[in-house]
This record gives structure tokens, sequence and C-alpha cells, in this order.
């Protein structure tokens, strides 16, 4: 295919491609700025497939920096800014980035990351400097392969160390394409990243607004005042989300709602609260609800928008060039019957960076094992119900920890919750829950115990819900269930 962007600068150069804050870029300027960057890049020494790492926060410095990486054909290695300097310098050597690039407000931490990786040979730089940088004076492939690799992101690191996924021009074609085929396309699109541009959801804004020419406002950091402003007043059609942003969100929201002309909320990353879902439901805000990770550069299942409320809480079917199924004991699983999730098409990932042994492990006979359990319903859409490894087995009986968190966020003393699993000689296992609560709110242990009764099986029922200030989180704000059950196996609750 020709250079996306150069294509796209070709078709519309003066329409906006990006806004954030005070700055703006029209499809023409960005590919400007991107060449003189793959330029600045080459005379650095970087060549097609070296991978650049960079550390960077939301802004058009950093999509101009995205840009650039891949238009020399170069490998972005996009790198989690709460990461610890260790596990960045962890995620640098294991992907032996050449480069680094760092932004004024990450200065700090890549230092202290270089200080970790003494030996890895990659060169660190400042942004400010590679705007210095003299430009090589090469010629930039006009055209791309769909089969090179575009980027490699780490996984969030929620159930162990994260892996590098390898992605491909072709893996993030396909999902741009396939998400436009199920949400349709506005000629006057308008999409707000306020996720991290550094994560597959915000990354795959920008790889979208290049194949549609859509205009990407990107936020530097989530605000929902300013998320809500920007859907009432800045024209954006579509917001990609996470549960607790879309939670504030609401609270933030009042008694107007959005304007016709907002599109929906594209929700996913993690399990979305029944109550959540039912309350947008109210208040009329429309919400696209979605499977994906990662391995599936974005979405793979989506809800598309005619079925948001006849089949609430659903993720959807898969996209069009997509095939899901439900795996149970090697067999493909009937309706209704809970078993690992199991996808395969054009935009999931071959595998994961140098582990051969994971990628053996989670891609069998062309089929990704997302290690994801759900069940589909008798026509064929997608309930997912919590991660493999978390289940917890009480007597017998499965006990997803989701569907007990989202009973106990239903509580209004309730801020965060988290379930987990100890070991108990009667049932085997016993689900036990932590819980933060609201400033200026109480806890109760009682309260919350029959407020639970009242809305789940007995068995589903926390033996104990114990009171912390917070809850163990990693990098991508996602609970780390075998943190909570390490606490409740130490007692170590009592002195969070
Ligand atoms: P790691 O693979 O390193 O443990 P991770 O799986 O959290 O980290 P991501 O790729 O960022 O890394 O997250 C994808 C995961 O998020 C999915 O595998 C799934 O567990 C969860 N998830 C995504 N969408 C949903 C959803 N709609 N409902 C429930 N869980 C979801
Ligand atoms: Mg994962």
């Amino acid at each position: 295919m020709p250079a996306w962007l150069d294509q796209r600068a070709r078709l519309t150069p003066e329409r906006t491609a990006v806004i954030s804050g005070m700055e703006r870029r029209t499809f023409a300027e960005l590919a400007e700025e991107a060449r003189s960057i793959a330029a600045k890049l080459a005379g650095l020494g970087i060549e097609k497939g070296d991978r650049v790492a960079f550390l960077m926060q939301n802004g058009v410095h950093t999509v101009t920096l995205i840009h650039g990486v891949t238009r020399l054909g170069a490998v972005l290695v996009p790198l989690n800014t709460r990461l610890a300097p260790r596990e960045i310098a962890w995620q640098v050597e294991d992907c032996g980035a050449k480069v680094l690039v760092y932004d004024q407000v990450h200065r700090e931490k890549a230092e202290a990351a270089r200080t970790g990786t003494p030996d890895s040979g990659v060169n660190m730089i400042f942004w400010q400097q590679l705007l210095q940088q003299r430009e090589m004076g090469i010629e930039l492939p006009a055209r791309v392969s769909l089969q090179d690799l575009h980027t490699i992101m780490y996984t969030s690191g929620t159930t162990g160390r994260p892996k590098g996924v390898m992605l491909t021009w072709g893996n993030h074609w396909w999902s741009a394409t396939a998400s436009a085929l199920n949400l349709g396309l506005d000629p006057h699109e308008r999409w707000l990243a306020a996720v991290p541009l550094f994560h597959m959801s915000g990354l795959s804004i920008l790889i979208r607004s290049v194949i549609y020419g859509m205009t990407a406002v990107v936020h530097t950091r989530f605000d929902p005042v300013e998320a809500n402003r920007a859907i009432r007043e800045e024209g954006v059609m579509i917001v990609s989300v996470v549960g607790t942003m879309l939670t504030r969100m609401l609270d933030e929201l009042g008694e107007e709602g959005y304007p016709d002309s907002f599109r929906g909320m594209l929700l996913g990353g993690g399990p979305a609260p029944k109550p959540l879902l039912e309350r947008c439901a109210e208040k009329g805000v429309p919400v696209f609800q979605t499977y994906g990770m990662t391995e599936t550069a974005s979405q793979i299942a989506t809800l598309a928008p005619e079925y948001s409320l006849e089949k609430l809480g659903s993720a959807g079917k898969p996209l069009f060039p997509a095939e899901l199924k439900i795996v149970k004991e090697g067999q493909e699983a009937p309706a209704w019957q809970t078993g690992e999730i199991v996808v395969k098409g054009p935009n999931v990932t071959q595998g994961y960076w140098q582990r051969e042994e994971a990628t053996r492990e989670a891609i069998r006979g062309g089929w990704l094992y997302t290690g994801d359990l759900g069940y589909l319903d008798a026509d064929g859409f997608l309930y997912v119900m919590d991660r493999r490894k978390d289940l917890i087995i009480s007597g017998g009986e499965n006990v997803y920890p989701a569907e007990v968190e989202a009973v106990l966020l239903a509580h209004p003393s309730v801020a965060d919750a988290g379930v987990t699993g100890i070991p108990d000689s009667t049932w085997g296992q016993v689900p036990v829950g932590f819980v933060s609560i609201k400033d200026g709110a109480d806890f109760h242990e009682n309260e919350l115990l029959s407020h639970c009764r009242e809305r789940l099986a007995r068995y589903k029922v926390p033996i104990r819900i114990h009171p912390v200030k917070e809850l163990p989180k990693n990098a991508s704000n996602k609970l780390l269930r075998r943190e909570l059950a390490r606490w409740a196996s130490q007692g170590e609750w009592a002195r969070r």
C-alpha cells in the first residue's frame, strides 16, 4: 500500500489530523513533521526494523513521533509512563531498542532507567534534542508492506510479566477497517483520545485517524469535565473509555446530556459493571461495549449500536474479518456454556517478541487462546466473565470475581473493590472482598455483606470484606488480584 500518512496527506491535506490543547495540525503538516522526524532518526543511525521506544505524555509531539518512527519503517515501542524505571529498563532491553525518546515530563524517569540498562547500548534522547538533530537526506519508503512489523506493544502485566506483542501494519489496518465496518464512519468524525497513546486504545485512534481521515482530539490526561466539554462543545463524536473514566464522566454530566451528534462511548479494557451500563441507558448515553486486548490490536468484538439495549452487558459479536469461539475441555462449547474465549482474525498478532514458548502456548492451530472466560448466548453474542486465572471455585461452583466486584461497586459508599479466593477446608476456596471507601463515607462490613446477599447467590458472597486505603493496581490501572490473594493469605490487608 502507499505509505499511509503520505497517502492521507495527498487525499485530504487540509483536514485537521490532530487537536491537542491549543495545538492543531492538518494532515499535510503532520506528514511533513513526520517526514522530518524520520529523517532525523535516520541521522541517528536508525534503519527499517530497528526498535524505537518512547516515554512521552499525550500531545501533538507524541503523535508526530509515532508517525515519524513508523514513516521510517522502524518499529514503534510505546512505553507505559507509569512504569517504574526498572520496568522500563527491562522492556527496553527485552525489545533491543536502539533509541528511547522521552519528553520533559519523563526526563527523570528516563535518566533513572538509563542507569538500569548500562549494557543495552540504547541511545536515550530528549525530544527537544531530537528536534535539533540534522536530517539525513534519505528517501523514505513510498510503500508499506502489511506483513512488516509496525509496533511491539507490551501487555499490561496483569497476570504476569508483560509480553511484547508484535503487531504488523496489517494487524492495524484490519483493526481500523473492521471497527469502521461495525461502528460506521461519519464524514465529520472526531474521536477523543483521553486514554494514553502508549496503550492500544490510544494508539489505535491515531491509526484510525490516518486511515479514515478523521480528527483525533488528544487530551494530555483524562479529566472528566474536559472530556464532557469536548463532546458538548468541540464536536467529539466517539470517546474511548474504560469503566472508571465513564463513571467519572457520568458523575460530572449533571442533568443535561450529550448533543445528538455524539455517537457513543467505546467502552473496553476490562469488565463493564452492569450497573454502570444501566446508568448509561437511563441517562441516554450511548455505549459500544467492546472486548479486545493488546494481542488483537484493540477491539475484536464490539456490540453493534442497534443491540446496545437489548443485549446490555454483552461485548457483541466478532468484527467482520474476525472469528470467535468458546472452548471448554478442548471442545467448542455450545451456547450459554462458559469456557475460554478463543479468537482468530487478520488483526490478531502472530506472537510475542522473542517469547517462543509463550507464543506456542497462546496461539494454537491459528487461534489465539485469550485466557479469558466467557460464553455466547443463543444469538451468538459474547459475554465476558473474567480471566481464567482469577476464577474462584467454591464448593464446585464458579465464582467470577468481576461479578462480585460489580455488586460491591454498586454500593454508594464503595469507591473501589477487588475480590479474590482464599483456600477453605470445606469449600476448597471462598471469596473475600477488599474495598476502598469514598471520602466522607463509613465502612460497615455487615451492611456491605447484606448488600451482597440481596444481589448474589450465597456461594458468591464474600466471607469477609476488608477495608483498605487503595487497591493494588498495575501501571495500566488494572486490579492486581494476585496481589490481593497475597494480602489475604498473609493477613497483610490489615496494614493497608
Ligand atoms: P497481561 O496480558 O500482561 O496479563 P492484560 O491482559 O491486562 O495484561 P491488556 O492487553 O491491556 O493486558 O488487556 C486485555 C485484557 O483486558 C483482556 O484479555 C481481558 O482480560 C480484559 N478485557 C478487555 N475487554 C474486556 C471486557 N469487555 N470485559 C472484561 N474484560 C475485558
Ligand atoms: Mg493479557
